[in-house]
C-alpha cells in the first residue's frame, strides 16, 4: 500500500509528544528517557495529548507555515497497534482541521515492516526518524541495541520506497566505538542518504546500565573536547554530502540540570554551538596558514569577516576562538567583523 502523506516543506514547527521508552523491547545501555525528556509516563491518555497539542498551538504564533505533531522518546512502531492508531488518529484530527500539516515519529529500525507501514499509510505521516546510533555491529551489540546495521539499511530502504522523509539519529562515544568506527558509520549513513541527521554524544544517565559500568570503571565517556571532534567529523561528512544536520547534542531541559538527573560525560547546554565554533576556528586557521607568516612584526589587527549570522560561531563561546587564534599565531589582535557580502558559512581574512 502506498503512503499518501505530504512532504514537509522547510524547517517545521514541531509539537513534541514524549512517550518515554514506550514500545521499546528493552532498555538500551545508555538510555533513560525519563531523565532525557523530563517525563515519567510511558502512556499518555488521548485527552492529555489533545491538551498538550492545543497548548503548543496557542504558543505557535503565525510565523511557522509547516507544523508537525511528533511522537518522540520511544519506539513508536513497537507499541500496541491499537495505541499506534489511536495516537495517529488524534494527531490526524489536527491535520484535518488545518492547524497542523503532518505527523512525525521516532522508531527503532528493527520494528519497521510492511505490515506496520501499511497501517500508518492511512495517516498523514510525513517524517520518520530512525534510531541508528551506529552502523558498527559490535558497537550496537555492546550498547544493547538488539539490532544490526543491516536492519537499519533495510529499514531506510523500505521507508524510501514509500517516499517518507527520513531522519537518522546517531551517537558518538558508545561502548566499543572509536573515531575510525564512527567515521565508517558516517560513511555508511551518507550512502543511505537520509534527509537529515541528529548527532548526540553518549552521556551517562543515572539509573542506566552505562551508569553502573561507569561506576565500576568499565565505561569511560568521551571528554567534551573529544566528543566535539567526533561530532564535527560527522557534521562535515553529512553536510558535504548534502545531508542536513538538524541537531548536535541534547536539548538542555530543566530535568537535565537537576542535581540527581544530571548526566556524567560530555554534556554541554550549547554543545552544537561548540561544534560550529570549532569548525569556524579550523576555517580561520586554514585561511591564516595560507597567508604565510605575516604576523610577527605586524601590529595591525587580523580582520576576519563573516556573514552577520555567523558572528557568534566565529567568535566562539566567550570569544574562545579569538583567544585560541592569538595563542596559535603571534598576532597583536583579532577582530571579527560582520559583512553581508560574505555568504553564510564562509570567511574572509585580511
Ligand atoms: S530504543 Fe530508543 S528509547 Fe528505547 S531504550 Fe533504546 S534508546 Fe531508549
Amino acid at each position: 500500500m502506498k503512503a499518501h502523506y505530504r512532504k514537509s516543506a522547510g524547517k517545521p514547527f514541531i509539537i513534541p509528544i514524549f512517550l518515554p521508552e514506550s514500545g521499546c523491547p528493552h532498555r538500551c545501555v545508555f538510555c533513560n528517557q525519563a531523565a532525557i525528556t523530563g517525563q515519567k509516563h510511558r502512556y499518555l491518555s488521548l485527552k492529555t495529548i489533545d491538551d498538550q497539542i492545543r497548548t503548543f498551538l496557542s504558543y505557535q504564533g503565525q510565523t511557522r507555515k509547516h507544523v508537525q505533531i511528533a511522537f518522540f522518546g520511544g519506539n513508536f512502531l513497537g507499541q500496541d497497534e491499537s495505541y499506534i492508531c489511536q495516537l495517529l488518529s488524534k494527531a490526524t484530527q489536527f491535520v484535518h482541521s488545518g492547524q497542523v500539516q503532518g505527523i512525525r515519529f521516532s522508531t527503532r529500525p528493527d520494528t519497521i515492516c510492511d505490515h506496520l507501514l501499511d497501517i500508518i499509510a492511512r495517516f498523514p505521516v510525513e517524517t520518520i526518524e530512525i534510531g541508528v546510533q551506529s552502523m558498527n555491529d559490535q558497537v550496537l551489540a555492546l550498547s544493547g541495541r538488539g539490532h544490526t546495521a543491516a536492519d537499519t539499511q533495510k529499514a531506510i530502504c523500505q521507508l524510501k520506497a514509500r517516499g517518507y522523509e527520513i531522519g537518522a539519529q546517531l551517537m558518538v562515544g558508545l561502548p566499543g566505538d572509536n573515531r575510525q568506527r564512527c567515521f565508517a558509520s558516517g560513511e555508511r549513513i551518507v550512502l543511505l542518504a537520509p534527509a537529515f541527521v541528529r548527532i548526540y554524544p553518549t552521556l551517562v544517565f543515572p539509573d542506566s546500565v552505562l551508569a553502573r559500568w561507569y561506576a565500576a570503571g568499565k565505561y569511560k565517556p568521551l571528554s567534551i573536547a573529544a566528543s566535539i571532534k567526533q561530532v564535527k567529523m560527522l557534521y562535515l561528512q553529512f553536510t558535504q554530502a548534502g545531508i542536513a544536520v538538524v541537531r548536535m547534542g541534547l536539548q538542555p531541559t530543566s530535568t537535565l540540570s537537576c542535581a540527581h538527573m544530571r548526566p556524567a560525560g560530555p554534556f554541554h547546554p550549547a554543545f552544537g554551538h561548540l561544534v560550529h565554533s570549532e569548525i569556524y576556528l579550523d576555517r580561520a586557521a586554514r585561511a591564516i596558514n595560507k597567508l604565510g607568516k605575516p604576523f610577527k612584526k605586524d601590529t595591525r589587527p587580523l580582520l576576519i569577516r563573516v556573514n552577520p549570522r555567523d558572528l557568534s560561531k566565529m567568535r566562539g563561546l566567550k570569544s574562545h576562538n579569538i583567544t585560541l587564534l592569538k595563542r596559535l599565531y603571534p598576532m597583536k589582535s583579532v577582530k571579527i567583523l560582520p559583512d553581508t557580502a560574505i555568504a553564510p558559512g564562509c570567511i574572509r581574512i585580511n
